[in-house]
């Protein structure tokens, strides 16, 4: 049979668009490599009340705002009285979403990795099966991507574990430091076992974990690992599209992929018959939001622990204006205020220039 889309990545983002294209009657098929959806979970599972419009399943908790941790171990809270975010599971949160695509129409291959892709006569050879239209939803590494020549991103390596942690369960924790967690960050996420990790553009990894865990004292089980990719690809080659962590759609402050992979994912679907129309599209909306999140992370990545100290008073000063605009999927918004605040850094630096002056 011909199917009008191949999607590689029984994740999230390749189960939308199965979920969307199946719906409005487009022969869909899905390769997914592991023999269940949902598993292993690389994920921490962060999401905003956006992500949960898109697809409410899976939630286990909400929370109100994050403890920042300064590598001279002061300590500040973010956020208030209204829920910032929500913790799902990620297992129950894909499986339900390629039920969904399943009830539609879409057909899933389980345990068929994608090795090789042919090419011919407009027409796509994947795994014994044919296709009209491609599309690479196959996580960071994207085999799609690498197939058909659509650009290289960077990455940063991610580890996580389960255990009990004594917390505020509304309040997830964050640290920061260049010995710690060195150009990213480590994390804490309150739920029934704590979600415990940490992340890093170092190899040594699993040294860093160590020395978090002793640091916080904390053990943890179910250790795994994973990619978060930086940068953008390229998101479309004629009749192929990548979608999600394949083409880079993740927020380079948090590490964050859902939101934008789902977003892409609505996008693509819509525009599956002019694949060019997806790119524009994407990119005039949330695709901005990540370019200016590489850009922060750029800045971030300079900062020296002594920056990051200091950065905790202005964080301190500015509570309030964080709490309101804060927001988890576009976290320029909130850079933007800080920029125009009184208290801010540049404001500082020019005014010590004029008085040298
Ligand atoms: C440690 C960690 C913590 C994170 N925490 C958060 C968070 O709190 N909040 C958030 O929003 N995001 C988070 N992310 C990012 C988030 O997990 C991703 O952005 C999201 O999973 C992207 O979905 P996807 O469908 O694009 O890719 P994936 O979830 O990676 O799915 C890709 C699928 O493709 C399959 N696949 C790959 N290659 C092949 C092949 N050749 N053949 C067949 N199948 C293949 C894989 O098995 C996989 O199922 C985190 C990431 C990491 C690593």
């Amino acid at each position: 049979m011909l199917f009008d889309i191949a999607i590689v990545g029984g994740g999230p983002v390749g189960s939308m668009i199965a979920k969307i294209s199946s719906s409005r009657g487009y022969k869909t098929i899905v390769f997914e490599e592991h023999d269940e959806v949902g598993i292993p979970v690389r994920c921490a599972g962060l999401v905003s009340e956006r992500v949960i419009k898109i697809h409410g399943e899976g939630i286990i908790n909400k929370i109100k705002g994050a403890d920042i941790v300064f590598p001279n171990g002061r300590e500040i809270r973010i956020g208030g009285n209204r829920v910032h975010a929500y913790v799902i599971n990620r297992r129950i949160f894909d499986k339900s979403m390629a039920e969904e695509a399943m009830a539609n129409g879409a057909e899933y291959r389980l345990e068929k990795k994608v090795k090789r892709i042919n090419f011919k006569n407009g027409i796509f050879s994947i795994e014994g099966e044919k296709a009209r239209i491609l599309i690479g939803a196959d996580g960071p590494k994207s085999m799609v991507a690498k197939n058909f020549s659509m650009g290289k991103l960077q990455y940063i390596n991610a580890i996580q574990g389960y255990g009990k942690y004594d917390m505020d369960e509304q309040y997830v924790k964050i640290f920061l430091g260049n010995d710690l967690a060195p150009k990213f960050f480590a994390w804490i996420i309150p739920a029934e076992k704590a979600r415990i990790g940490l992340g890093t553009t170092e190899k040594n990894l699993k040294q860093h974990f160590k020395k978090f865990l002793k640091n916080i004292d904390a053990r943890v089980d179910e250790i795994t690992s994973g990619l978060i990719p930086i940068g953008l690809r390229k998101f479309v080659r004629k009749k192929v599209a990548l979608a999600g962590d394949a083409a880079g759609q993740v927020k380079a402050t948090s590490g964050g992929g859902l939101y934008t992979g789902l977003m892409a994912a609505k996008i693509l679907a819509n525009n599956i018959e002019n694949l060019n129309n997806y790119e524009k599209e994407y990119m005039k909306s949330i695709g901005k939001e990540l370019q200016r999140c590489l850009l922060l992370r750029k800045i971030f990545i300079k900062l020296s622990d002594n920056s990051l100290n200091k950065f905790a008073s202005f964080v301190e000063k500015n509570v309030d204006l964080i709490n309101k605009y804060g927001d988890i999927d576009y976290p320029s918004i909130v850079a933007k205020q800080l920029l125009k605040s009184p208290f801010s850094f540049q404001k500082r630096k020019s005014a010590s220039s004029q008085k040298e002056n």
